[in-house]
């Protein structure tokens, strides 16, 4: 037995998956009670009249190429939002298994195991060296129950990236006992390497990607999860048949292309670069406390007057993320790089 099938919940490994309606594009449709017509006004390529493909082969190749993975390591869902919920239920035993997180961090993580019935065990990041993450206390936490530890780097609300070293021991120490989820939705702008090279020597790693972020398709819903084939062979079984929509599956094949990723690799330098300046500027603003450097396409800065700087902000009609919430950030909000212009209103507001 694989150690995904040692660590998944049993219940899903012996799950008998949908039978879905077998996926052979030239032939007729006539077993899956779909319309013969096109609504009208449906300018699709495949007709919105068809049940999409189930794990769309062409997408699957395309994200596969794009994340420099291996088609068989790739599941594509909507967004990975839906990935973490797939992880979480098929790893998680309700009432039994825990994830691991550390706060603050991306909502989603602890969100998807309450919905589930898993518990949840914190080891904070450390503020005081930036967020910096603390393997050994990860280490020290990880009891048998925890099944998942997510991390998230460049982190999200904080900005910046985990320490690989630190991630890759995590992931050694705990080979065949938990999953280790790496969320790179924001990696793309901090220019560097993602983690799913280590995967060929670490079967337990797992990377998401999505393409709401540097690709600028948040509306598509599509995000990835590049992981050992027989984690992502498991929660096939788990995800809806026909996750992936036909207008998703089109819109990325369509504004993937060659020439589109030039522009991605523009615009991400540009938010790089805008990042930098406002980061430089918020510093400067009496009403701000302390800026956080970030990797991200955000930045968390601290207020004297946190309710008063959102209000300031409101008033530009300008949103900005209050992140007062999270674990150790009472003062602090989110700010989302937007267009130079955008960005010097927010400036402006707060001068
Ligand atoms: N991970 C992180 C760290 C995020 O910040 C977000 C979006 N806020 C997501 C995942 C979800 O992204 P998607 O649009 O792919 O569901």
């Amino acid at each position: 037995m694989s150690w995904v099938a040692q660590l998944a919940r049993a219940d899903i490994v012996s799950l008998q998956a949908y039978e879905y309606a077998s996926w052979e594009p030239d032939l007729t449709r006539m077993h899956a009670n779909e319309l013969p017509w096109r609504a009208p006004k449906d300018e699709s390529v495949f007709g919105l009249n068809r049940y999409p493909e189930p794990q769309p082969k062409d997408l699957v190749e395309r994200l596969a190429q794009l994340y420099g993975a291996a088609p068989h390591s790739v599941l594509a869902a909507r967004g990975s939002d839906e990935a973490i919920d797939l992880l979480v239920r098929a790893f998680c035993r309700a009432g039994q298994d825990s994830v691991l997180v550390c706060p603050p961090t991306f909502a989603m993580y602890t969100l998807a195991a309450a919905i589930q019935g898993a518990r949840v065990v914190s080891v904070p990041l450390r503020a005081m060296q930036g967020f910096a993450l603390d393997a050994d206390a990860v280490l020290q936490m990880c009891t048998p129950e925890v099944k998942i530890v997510f991390l998230c780097s460049p982190n999200n609300p904080t900005g910046n990236l985990l320490s690989e070293e630190a991630i890759v021991r995590i992931t050694q120490a705990l080979t065949t006992r938990a999953l280790v989820v790496v969320d790179e939705a924001y990696v793309e702008f901090a220019a560097c390497q993602s983690l799913a090279r280590y995967l060929p020597q670490l079967p337990n790693l797992a990377v998401l990607r999505t393409l709401s972020k540097a690709h600028g398709l948040a509306g598509v819903r599509c995000g990835t999860l590049i992981a050992d084939p027989d984690v992502i062979t498991l929660l096939k079984k788990i995800i809806h048949p026909y996750a992936i929509p036909q207008l998703t599956l089109e819109a990325v094949l369509k504004l993937l292309e060659p020439g589109q990723l030039a522009t991605v690799r523009k615009t991400t330098a540009l938010v790089r670069f805008e990042r930098e300046r406002v980061t430089k500027e918020l510093a400067r603003l009496p009403f701000v406390k302390r800026v956080w450097p970030s990797k991200a396409n955000f930045i968390l800065a601290e207020f004297a007057d946190a309710a008063q700087a959102l209000f300031r902000a409101h008033e530009a009609q300008l949103l900005v993320r209050d992140v007062r919430g999270y674990l150790g950030l009472a003062s602090a909000l989110r700010i989302t790089i937007g267009t130079l212009e955008e960005n010097e209103r927010l400036l402006e507001a707060w001068a």
